[in-house]
C-alpha cells in the first residue's frame, strides 16, 4: 500500500486516507470483488481511481450520471491521468474517436453509460482490452428496492459473467440499507465481496431545526453573515422558489432559480452558473441536484420541511463534499406537515404506498421536533446505532429554557375538543382568535366558550401551536384532503392539570466561521480566487476543477515560496503544480512583497523611475515595466495577461508597481473617473492596511485594481 499512498500524493496531492479508502482499495488491488458504501463526499471515486492506476490495463467504469462523467474524466485528465468516456452526449465522430482510443488501450479508465453497452460491445471490448475492474457507480440503481432503479443496470452481471476473463468487479454507492446492500451483491452477481461501510455519518455538516422565526429576516441575517459562502436553498414549490430568489435577487445577491417550470435552457444555464461560481445561491425545488458534484457548497438551507428524511439527508448532504464545514438548516413550521401531508394525498401512488409515505412523513416530522442529535437521529435511521452525539447541531447546542405552555395548551386542547372533531386546524385557530369568519359564524361556533381566548395572537401563530400539538401528540389530523382536528387520549391528562407541557424554541445557528477555513477572507486569498476564476474561464471549466477554496486558502495561509512548499499542501498534485505553480507562487510573491521578478502589487515603494520599454521582454527591462509598457500602448490588462501567460491580477500588479515608481501613466485607465473620491472616502472610513475592508465599503463594480491605483497614486499605505 505504500505505493497507493505515493500516488495518492504525487496524483492527487493528498496526505492521508480518509475513512475505509485505504482498506476498500487495497481489497481491491488483492483481487477481492467490493461492495463499499460511503458517504456522499466520502471519497469514493479514488477507491476505483486507484487501484485503475496500480493495475495494467483499462478500468471500466459504469455510471449512470452523464455530467458527473464528464467532470470526472476532466478532473482526471487535469491530474495527468488518462481518461475517456462514452455517453449519449458524445456525436457520432467523436464516439467514434474515443472507441478506436479505448480500443487501443490508450486510457487507464474509461467511463461508459450503461445504456450505452450492450452484449457485442462488452464482447468487443473485452475481447480487445484488457481490463483489470469494472468499477460500477451509484450501485443501488441495480436494486429495485433503492431509490433510484435502473432496468439498464440489470444487464451488467450477465455481461460480465459472459467475458472471457471475468474482471474484478467492485460496486459503490452512499445510499443502502442492509437489504439493499444484499440485492446489490445478488444482482451483480459479485463472487465473495467484501462489503465496507464507512457510515452514514458526515462529521463536517452542522444540522440544525430552526422554528419559530421570521423566515425571510433570518434568511437575510444569515447570508449576511456568510459574505463569501456558496449555498443552496430548497423550496417546496415553484412559486416560492420564484418568490425567494426574487428577494435574494433585490437585496443584490447573485441568486439563481431552478424548477421544473422552466426551460431546458434556463436551467442548464442556471446550473452552469452555480457551478462555476458565478451565482452565488441556487433557489431550487428538490428537481435540482441530481448530479451536483460542486464541491464548495457552503449550505444546504430547506425553506420548508420535505417529505421524508432519506430526501432531507440526500439534499442536505449536497453540502460540504469538499470535507470543510458546512451547514444544514431546515425552518421548519408546524403547518409543513400539512402542506406534505396534501402533496402525499393528491400525489399519484396506490393506498399503501400513500400510507408508506405518511409513515415517512411523522418520521421527518419527529426529525423537525427532536430534542435529540440530529446526526444520531439520522444515521439511526439508516440502521447505524453506536456513532456518537456530533456536538454541533441544533439539538446539541440546544441550551434554550423550555418555556412551560400550559396553559395555552389548555385553551386550544378545550377549544378543540369542543369542536367535536368536525373542523379543521385553521377554523380551530379562526375560533380562538375569536374571528368573525362567515363560516364560523355560521356554524354558530362564535357561541363556544373558548371563543376568542387566544385573541391577543395574531391567527398563524395560533395554527402553528395547534400544529405543535398535533406533532406533540396531543392531537391528531384525520386522513383526506381536508382533514378534521381531535384530541387523543395524551390531550387528557394536561386538561385535567395532571401534566404540565413545555415547549423549546430554538432559533439559532452556528455562527459562520467557526473553524471554517473558508470562512475568513484575506486579500491574497482573494487575488487566487480572481486568478482561478480567469484560469477556469480560459480553460471553460468550473472554478473549483482547478483547485478547491480549501486549496487555495491553504496556499493564502501558508505563503509558499518554493514550488515544494507549494506541492507539499493538499489537493495539488504533480501536474498541477506543473501546470499553474509558477503562477501562483507570483502571485503569493506580490502579496509577500517580495519581487521573484515579476513584480509586487503591495509594494508600493516609489522607487528611482526606470523606463517603460516593451522592447526588453527577454532582455534587460524587468517584467512589470514590459507590461506597463503594453498597457501603456492601449492593450487592457486582460489583453496582456494573455499575451505574457500571467494572470491578470499578476499584470495589474505590473502596472501599479511601475506607476508606483514614477513611470508614466494613464490614470483614469487604472481608477474610473469618478471612483477616485469614492475609494479616497472609503480608505478615510477604514483605514489602508486591509484591501478587503476599504473594498467591502465600496459598490461591486469598484475593482481591486482601482484600489491599489489610488492608494499608490496617493501614496498611501504599506
Ligand atoms: P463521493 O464519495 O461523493 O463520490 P468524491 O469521490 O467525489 O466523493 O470525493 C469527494 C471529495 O473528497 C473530492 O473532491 C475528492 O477529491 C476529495 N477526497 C477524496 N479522498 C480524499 C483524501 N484522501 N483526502 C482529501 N480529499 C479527498
Amino acid at each position: 500500500m505504500k505505493e497507493a499512498r505515493s500516488i495518492l500524493k504525487q496524483v492527487y496531492g493528498y496526505d492521508t486516507f480518509r475513512k475505509g479508502q485505504e482498506e476498500i482499495i487495497g481489497g481491491i488491488v488483492d483481487g477481492h470483488d467490493t461492495l463499499a458504501i460511503l458517504p456522499t463526499g466520502g471519497g469514493k471515486s479514488i477507491c476505483y481511481q486507484l487501484p485503475a492506476l496500480l493495475l495494467p490495463g483499462t478500468t471500466l467504469v459504469i455510471s449512470p450520471l452523464i455530467s458527473l462523467m464528464k467532470d470526472q474524466v476532466d478532473s482526471l485528465r487535469r491530474l495527468g491521468v488518462s481518461a475517456a468516456f462514452l455517453n449519449s452526449s458524445l456525436g457520432a465522430a467523436e464516439y467514434r474517436e474515443v472507441l478506436r482510443g479505448a480500443m487501443q488501450g490508450d486510457y487507464k479508465l474509461l467511463y461508459v453509460a450503461p445504456e450505452r453497452l450492450d452484449s457485442a460491445m462488452f464482447q468487443s471490448l473485452s475481447e480487445q482490452l484488457q481490463i483489470p475492474l469494472i468499477a460500477i457507480d451509484e450501485a443501488h440503481c441495480v436494486s429495485q428496492w433503492g431509490h433510484d432503479f435502473r432496468p439498464s443496470y440489470r444487464q451488467l452481471a450477465g455481461w460480465i459473467a459472459r467475458m472471457a476473463n471475468r474482471p474484478l468487479v467492485a460496486a459503490f454507492t452512499a445510499t443502502a440499507t442492509p437489504e439493499v446492500a444484499e440485492d446489490i451483491e445478488a444482482m451483480l452477481r459479485l463472487r465473495e465481496p467484501r462489503r465496507f461501510v464507512t457510515g452514514f455519518a458526515r462529521p463536517n455538516l452542522s444540522l440544525s431545526v430552526v422554528t419559530g422565526v421570521d423566515k425571510k429576516r433570518f434568511l437575510a441575517k444569515f447570508l449576511q453573515e456568510r459574505p463569501e459562502q456558496s449555498g443552496i436553498i430548497y423550496a417546496a414549490t415553484r412559486k416560492e422558489t420564484e418568490e425567494v430568489c426574487a428577494i435574494l435577487r433585490a437585496s443584490g445577491i447573485e441568486a439563481d432559480k431552478y424548477h421544473g417550470g422552466l426551460g431546458d435552457a434556463e436551467r442548464a444555464e442556471a446550473q452552469e452558473s452555480f457551478r462555476f461560481d458565478r451565482s452565488r445561491v441556487m433557489v431550487a425545488t428538490n428537481a435540482f441536484g441530481m448530479g451536483i458534484d460542486k464541491p464548495n457548497v457552503r449550505f444546504v438551507l430547506h425553506w420548508q420541511m420535505p417529505g421524508d428524511l432519506e430526501s432531507y439527508y440526500q439534499e442536505a448532504g449536497r453540502a460540504g463534499r469538499d470535507g470543510e464545514e458546512s451547514d444544514c438548516i431546515l425552518l421548519f413550521e408546524p403547518a409543513d406537515m400539512q402542506v406534505q401531508r396534501f402533496l402525499i394525498e393528491q400525489g399519484s401512488g396506490d393506498t399503501e404506498r400513500k400510507s408508506v409515505q405518511l409513515s415517512k412523513l411523522n418520521l421527518m416530522m419527529n426529525y423537525s421536533r427532536t430534542q435529540r442529535c440530529l446526526q444520531q437521529f439520522i444515521v439511526d435511521y439508516f440502521g447505524e446505532s453506536d456513532v456518537e452525539r456530533c456536538g454541533k447541531c441544533s439539538s446539541c447546542l440546544d441550551k434554550s429554557e423550555a418555556v412551560d405552555r400550559t396553559e395555552e395548551a389548555k385553551m386550544a386542547l378545550s377549544c378543540v375538543g369542543r369542536m367535536k372533531g368536525r373542523f379543521g386546524v385553521t377554523m380551530a385557530a379562526k375560533v380562538l382568535k375569536g374571528s368573525r369568519d362567515k363560516r364560523l359564524l355560521e356554524f354558530g361556533l362564535d357561541r363556544l366558550t373558548t371563543y376568542g381566548l387566544m385573541s391577543r395572537l395574531p391567527e398563524k401563530e395560533i395554527a402553528d401551536w395547534l400544529y405543535w400539538l398535533v406533532a406533540e401528540g396531543y392531537m391528531r389530523l384525520s386522513e383526506g384532503q381536508y382533514p378534521t382536528v381531535s384530541l387523543t387520549a395524551n390531550a387528557l391528562p394536561v386538561l385535567e392539570g395532571k401534566q404540565t407541557i413545555t415547549q423549546r424554541v430554538r432559533a439559532s445557528v452556528r455562527q459562520s466561521g467557526g473553524g471554517s477555513s473558508s470562512a475568513q477572507s484575506t486579500p491574497l486569498f482573494e487575488a487566487l480566487k480572481q486568478w482561478r476564476r480567469e484560469a477556469a474561464a480560459r480553460e471553460g471549466v468550473p472554478p473549483f476543477m482547478i483547485f478547491f477554496d480549501a486549496t487555495l486558502k491553504d496556499i493564502s495561509d501558508a505563503q509558499p515560496r518554493e514550488l515544494d512548499e507549494l506541492l507539499s499542501l493538499k489537493g495539488i498534485g504533480a501536474a498541477k503544480g506543473d501546470k499553474y505553480g509558477a503562477d501562483i507562487l507570483r502571485i503569493v510573491a506580490e502579496f509577500a512583497g517580495e519581487d521573484n521578478g515579476a513584480g509586487g502589487a503591495a509594494k508600493l515603494v516609489p522607487a528611482k523611475p526606470r523606463t517603460a520599454s516593451r522592447a526588453g521582454a527577454d532582455g534587460d527591462t524587468p517584467s512589470h515595466l514590459v507590461s506597463l509598457a503594453m498597457f501603456n500602448e492601449g492593450m487592457t490588462t486582460g489583453e496582456i495577461a494573455k499575451e505574457r501567460g500571467f494572470s491578470q491580477v499578476t499584470v495589474e500588479g505590473h502596472i501599479i508597481r511601475g506607476a508606483g515608481e514614477g513611470n508614466e501613466v494613464d490614470w483614469d485607465r487604472i481608477v474610473p473617473p469618478g471612483q477616485e473620491p469614492l475609494i479616497l472616502a472609503a480608505i478615510e472610513k477604514v483605514g489602508a492596511e486591509k484591501l478587503r475592508p476599504i473594498k467591502d465599503e465600496l459598490p461591486p463594480e469598484v475593482a481591486y485594481f482601482a484600489i491599489h491605483g489610488v492608494l499608490c497614486k496617493h501614496g498611501i499605505g504599506q
